[in-house]
């Protein structure tokens, strides 16, 4: 087991890809909290994922975009699990408007969750752990976006290509301090975000014809990149942002 002992913060993990997350890095051998917005059932499913698996688990409802939540996440946490090891920053959503009518409250309501949020649960985690001396590792959930363009996007896709600048930037600042900081770009993945694909009528395919294994991704192969990332197998990388999506970006 990659991770034995260690404790994990995996945001927006009631469901889709942040519980795949979840299960992964229970399976090697990560205690987890499992974040979510407005959804405490399907946090609790992903839950008992993790319980099921042995490892201990807690929901904790927060806005990641909001400093009070974050740093009461962290304080429950730090309560109930122990300070966090790990953080996984998962939770975003996806809107789909084109530029010309975009407006200000769409643009600021996105970029907040997608960017600010994990910047912020970022700067959260990096001074608890700094303060105590503790190590850590982080990963930014960013997306095939932050290199394909795709319609309607002109918000989204720069928060995602803004998490390869974070990585980096973060990174160059944390990394003498012992925190490594990566970055896993998914592919298509089947989750309630990408519903919409399976709805229109030969969108899917379309989508498919574009990845080289023709194929959509599962929710778990990207927890295992991210419990690679996030273990001492990848002690010597930091500042990195790798796609997992079946040779989507590359083609
Ligand atoms: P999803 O199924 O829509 O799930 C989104 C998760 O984020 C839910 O757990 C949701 O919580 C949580 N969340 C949303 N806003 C939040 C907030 N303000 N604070 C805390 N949690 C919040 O999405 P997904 O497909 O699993 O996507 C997960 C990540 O992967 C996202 O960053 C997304 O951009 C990225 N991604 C997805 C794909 C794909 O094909 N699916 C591809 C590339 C990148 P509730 O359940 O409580 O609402």
């Amino acid at each position: 087991m990659k991770l034995k002992g260690k404790i994990a913060v995996v945001t927006g993990a009631s469901r889709g890809i942040g519980r795949g997350i979840a299960e992964v890095l229970a399976e090697e051998g990560a205690d987890v909290v499992v974040n979510y917005v407005s959804n405490p059932e399907e946090a609790e499913k992903t839950a008992r994922i993790v319980r099921d698996k042995g490892r201990r688990a807690v929901t904790i409802q927060g806005d990641v975009s909001k400093r009070v939540d974050v740093e009461a996440m962290f304080d429950r946490m730090e309560k109930d699990l122990g300070p966090a090891d790990i953080l996984i920053n998962n939770a975003g959503i996806e809107t789909i408007v084109p530029f010309l009518e975009l407006t200000d409250d769409q643009w600021t309501h996105l970029v907040d969750i997608n960017l600010r949020g994990p910047w912020l649960c970022s700067q959260v985690f990096c001074r608890r752990a700094i303060a105590a001396g503790r190590k850590g590792a982080i990963v930014h959930i960013g997306s095939i976006q932050a290199a394909k363009v795709l319609p309607g996007r002109t918000h989204y896709a720069p928060t995602k290509l803004g998490l390869e600048a974070l990585t980096r930037n973060m990174s160059a600042e944390v990394t003498p301090m012992g925190i490594r900081v990566n970055c896993v770009h998914p592919g298509y993945i089947e989750t309630d975000m990408t519903t919409w694909i399976r709805s229109v009528p030969g969108a899917r395919d379309t989508v498919l014809a574009q990845i080289s294994m023709a194929r959509s991704g599962e929710c778990r192969e990207i927890g295992t990149a991210v419990a690679f990332f996030a273990s001492e197998e990848a002690s010597y990388l930091t500042g990195q942002s790798i796609h997992v999506d079946g040779g989507w970006a590359g083609k």
